[in-house]
């Protein structure tokens, strides 16, 4: 049997970036941008007030003196004269600062009569002044590849991007199998339960920035399984849940290897999720989870989400471990590394109790994965360990 880390580096094998695609800056959020992009212009383009206030000439700025206001500057309209000795242009928050003026006076600095302006009260020496091209200039470049956040897409827009290239979305084809199981929301028979990793992987592949395809439950059957493979064509990566192990009904590493999948692995030293397998699919790569659904879960975080990250060009996508001390000593581990479902707060790390792999109520209390290596001695209270952020 093969590390987890072994394991990723022949997963990442059997992916490649996926190309590029253009979308409007409006549907980029949290994608992945595939190339660098350069701003078209300066921003601000033109020296621009910070304040409402009165542009003059710094040099006749002192407490009592007197202007003469000869004109207004107004966001998107400039006063298109100099201004003189003794003048003041009345100016509001980001319009261009006229010529000959490189002083903004608060408005509350100053008492207004007709076009007469006095200065009230000490205006300080701070300009209020916005220089050209402070926030960035033309020519600044935003480096691919990054995940496109909201403050990404603001600066993209002023520096008037309209359109980014960003990587292609993974497709992913999701299989769940399994005669025991239904979707939710159709009645279960006496025997059955609901498909339930299904969800849970979509969600945390999609959040991981694919697009995810549930396909109908297959059974345990060769032909059900057939047609589910067939119906993940086109798909950049298949993954099925369950019917990996060696059970007389566990039939998707038989029934994908007869249509073609060359497996690159199977099975793995780790708790939980020994059971995973992967291999070439034709243009795709599948990935073989275990059922059970925590397994399929924790697999998703260790593998699947990495994998994703990969076909999106980030540039290792390995998953980004923490360090945290024990709130509680845990014992000895077994020879697998073992992911334990644990909690993570101000106090420290706790492993929760019951580490069974079928409960997803002990998952979704957990907000951490503990790492255990194979064989690591009984930790104590203290204890530096790492961890998986979920
Ligand atoms: P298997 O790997 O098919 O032997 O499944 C192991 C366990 O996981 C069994 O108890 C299955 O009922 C359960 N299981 C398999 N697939 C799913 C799924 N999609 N959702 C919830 N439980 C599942
Ligand atoms: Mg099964």
């Amino acid at each position: 049997m093969i590390t987890v880390e072994e394991a990723r580096t022949l997963l990442f094998e059997l992916v490649s970036a996926l190309p590029a695609e253009t979308v409007p800056l409006a549907e980029a959020s949290g994608r992945i941008l595939a190339q660098d992009v350069v701003a078209t212009r300066d921003q601000p383009p033109f020296a621009a007030s910070s304040m409402d206030g009165y542009a003059v000439k710094a040099a006749e700025v002192e407490l009592h003196a007197m202007f003469k206001v000869v004109g207004e500057a107004v966001a998107g309209k400039r006063f298109d004269k100099p201004v003189g000795p003794g003048q003041a242009v009345r100016i509001f928050t980001g319009a261009p600062v006229p010529e000959g003026a490189d002083f903004i006076v608060i408005q509350e600095d100053v008492d207004r009569r007709g076009d007469l302006i006095t200065i009230t009260d000490d205006p300080g020496t701070k300009t209020n002044i916005r220089p050209a091209g402070v926030d960035f200039t033309k020519g600044t470049i935003i480096t691919a590849p990054r995940r496109l956040r909201p403050e990404d897409l603001a600066l993209l827009a002023a520096m008037n991007i309209a359109t980014v290239p960003v990587a292609q979305k993974p497709q992913i084809a999701l299989i769940s199998t399994g005669d025991e199981l239904v979707m939710p929301g159709e009645a279960p028979g006496p025997d059955q339960i609901i498909a339930s990793n299904t969800f849970g992987l979509k969600a945390l592949l999609e959040e991981a920035g694919a697009h995810v395809r549930i396909l109908p439950i297959a059974k345990d059957t060769t032909s059900s399984l057939e047609i589910a493979f067939g119906m993940a064509a086109g798909a950049d990566l298949i993954v099925t849940i369950g019917g990996a192990s060696v059970g007389d009904y566990d039939l998707v590493s038989d029934v994908s290897q007869a249509l073609g999948m060359e497996r690159s692995f199977y099975k793995i030293r780790m708790r939980p999720g020994k059971p995973l397998m992967a291999g070439r699919f034709g243009d795709a790569a599948m990935v073989g989870l275990p059922g059970n659904p925590v397994s399929a879960m924790v697999c998703g975080y260790l593998f699947l989400v990495p994998l994703v990250r990969r076909m999106l060009g980030l540039e290792h996508g390995l998953p980004a471990f923490r360090r945290a001390e024990l709130g509680e000593p845990i014992g000895k581990n077994g020879p697998r590394e073992h992911y334990m479902r644990a909690i993570v707060d101000e106090n420290g790390i706790r492993a929760c109790p019951d580490q069974d792999s079928s409960l997803l109520s002990v998952l979704a209390q957990a907000n951490a994965l503990l790492v255990r290596e194979p064989n690591d001695p009984e930790r104590h209270t203290g204890e530096e360990v790492l961890y998986l952020p979920i």
